[in-house]
């Protein structure tokens, strides 16, 4: 017999009688095992054509906005500072500058954070 359920097998939280499982709300319902990775799988899904098939392979074309956009990254700042980082030292750009230039996008979003709290706060 669970620890949870009474002599007669009821559960005290959700009423669920002996040889029942537990309702979705109640804490006793066996919880799904926690998925800590899940935040950075992201897919997009793309119809095949039968000119796909004949080919052998299916292009999607990963550039800044795609990934932004699968991820969940809304546009401004926070789009910006990724797709800079994305780009990386590619076009020339030196690891120092980069970084100033992510900084510059990241510390502008907090300045935008902190003006809106601001803002709401005078409502
Ligand atoms: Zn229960």
């Amino acid at each position: 017999m669970d620890m949870e359920r009474d002599e007669f097998g009821v559960c005290a939280s959700c009423g669920a009688m002996e040889g029942m499982k537990h309702m979705r709300n109640c804490e006793h319902y066996p919880k799904p095992a926690l998925d800590v990775g899940a935040h950075y799988r992201w897919e997009i899904r793309r119809r095949i054509t039968d000119t796909d098939i004949a080919r052998g392979w299916v292009r999607v074309k990963l550039d800044p906005y795609r990934i932004c956009r699968v991820a969940g990254v809304g546009g401004g700042p926070h789009e910006h500072a990724t797709k800079k980082l994305l780009r990386g030292e590619a076009k020339g750009h030196e690891a120092r500058e980069l970084i100033r230039e992510a900084r510059a996008c990241l510390d502008r979003w907090q300045e935008m954070l902190d003006e809106d709290e601001e803002e709401a706060a005078c409502r």
